[in-house]
């Protein structure tokens, strides 16, 4: 069962602290939703679990089943067993969706342990289907022309691929049509379950929607660069109807 312990996890940008002490244990079979108001940081969380190096990390720990992830370069944090589903995914030129997944796959796998072209092949055809996607978008170049939504769908068929330990996802709602919204939720919520307590997430959303796909264990409120509180979807539904003035009255929170 993966372990990941975000520790009083301190960053900055351009010499403007946004996170300031962030806290957060995700294990094997637990799905973790953070909500919060816009501009608290909760991408920035993403970016620097990412490894993205626009951002200084000040203090606090990240560590993976006991590996120091702040220490590793962003592939290795992927074959550690990250998944980061990027806010807006960039184009490779001239590469398919589907090379770079079997690229993706077999750096992780290792020299010698590589996955056949059979076999590979079916897991694509198998995922692809799962999120009923267009049957050319694996084989067409990386996000080059996707749509908001594809390029949505497409994170999510790269995480049914890549079969990380602990998946991040960031605002994977936006843009999304219901249908597209619906099959991306379910799809997050049944790979979990499905690799029982092999597999975790951090799902990072605005739109309590979302929720009626994806059932989170936890759900935790982003504020003023932490979590300031911990719930289950009591809470959600509490934020959903009465915003967040009450939570900042509760905590004393001032913006
Ligand atoms: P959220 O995802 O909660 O909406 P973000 O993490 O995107 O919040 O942003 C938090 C704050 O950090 C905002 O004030 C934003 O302007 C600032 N910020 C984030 N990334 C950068 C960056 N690369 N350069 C400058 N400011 C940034
Ligand atoms: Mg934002
Ligand atoms: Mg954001």
């Amino acid at each position: 069962q993966p372990v990941l312990t975000i520790k009083d996890l301190k960053a900055s940008v351009e010499e403007k602290q946004i996170l300031k002490g962030v806290d957060l244990e995700v294990k094997g079979g637990e799905i973790h939703v953070i909500m919060g108001p816009n501009g608290t940081g909760k991408s920035t969380l993403a970016s620097v679990l990412m490894g993205s190096p626009r951002y200084e990390v000040d203090g606090g720990s990240v560590v993976l089943d006991g590996e120091n992830v702040l220490d590793m370069e962003v592939d290795e944090r992927a074959r550690a067993g990250l998944f980061l589903g990027m806010q807006y995914p960039s184009e490779i030129p001239g590469v398919t969706n589907s090379d770079f997944l079997r690229t993706a796959i077999n750096t992780k796998l290792g020299e010698g342990n590589e996955i056949s072209l059979f076999k590979f092949a079916k897991k694509l055809e198998d995922s692809a289907q799962r999120l009923e996607m267009r049957k050319d978008l694996p084989h067409r170049y990386l996000n080059e022309g996707f749509s908001g939504g594809e390029k949505k769908r497409n994170e999510i068929l790269q995480m049914l691929m890549l079969e990380p330990k602990i998946a991040i996802l960031d605002e994977i709602d936006s843009g999304l049509d219901i249908d597209a919204l619906r099959i991306v939720g379910t799809n997050v919520t049944d790979m979990i379950r499905e690799r029982g307590t092999e597999m975790g997430a951090i799902v990072i959303t605005h739109y309590q929607r979302l929720l009626d796909y994806v059932k989170p264990d936890f759900v935790h409120v982003f504020m003023n660069g932490r979590i300031v509180k911990t719930g289950d979807m009591a809470l959600a539904e509490r934020l959903e109807k009465d915003g967040y003035d009450w939570l900042r009255e509760e905590l004393g929170i001032e913006f």
